[in-house]
């Protein structure tokens, strides 16, 4: 998102450059530039004993509410990547996770969003749901590579965790 309009004063923004930083929107009246914004977000394939944990979710439009996907969610303020991914993933699953790497960032076109993803091995125990999800399951590796393959980034993140053996 570029701002036009200053979110601390609603001014309008001006252009100015800033070092190697050409035409960064900024307030006259506070004295300050407001350099473009996009949301962060963690994708997560959450996993134990050679299987993965995919979701369906409640939230997202009809048509696509029978699709599995991976656990995912913004990044708060304050919070780093990893600590997201495992907030998320008690969040949704309701399992602990024991360990947790990053495999790469991925850039989300459809909504402007950079995605960090992660594969973390998750504690024994049944999941706990969350209202936001209507389903989970696992998966053998075979079955998970084909039910991502529908989806954008969950797609490349299964198929970056097998090409770099994470
Ligand atoms: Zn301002």
């Amino acid at each position: 998102m570029r701002f036009s309009f200053c979110p601390d004063c609603g001014k309008r923004l001006s252009a100015r450059d800033l070092g190697d930083e050409l035409n960064v929107p900024w307030c006259d009246g506070c004295g300050k530039p407001w350099f473009e914004m996009f949301p962060c977000c963690v994708i997560v394939l959450a996993r134990r004993q050679g299987k993965y944990a995919l979701i369906k979710q409640n939230s997202c439009e009809k048509s696509e509410r029978d699709k599995f996907v991976c656990v995912s969610g913004y990044i708060k303020t304050g919070e780093s990547g990893k600590q997201a991914a495992i907030r998320e993933v008690k969040e949704e699953l309701g399992l602990d996770v024991l360990s947790c790497s990053l495999v790469s960032t991925y850039v989300y076109n459809k909504k402007q969003m950079l995605m960090l993803g992660y594969a973390a091995d998750v504690s024994e125990g049944e999941f706990q749901l969350s209202d936001e999800l209507c389903g989970a399951q696992w998966f053998d590796v075979e079955q998970t590579v084909e039910l991502l393959g529908k989806t954008t980034v969950g797609d490349e993140l299964i198929k970056g965790i097998l090409s770099k053996g994470l």
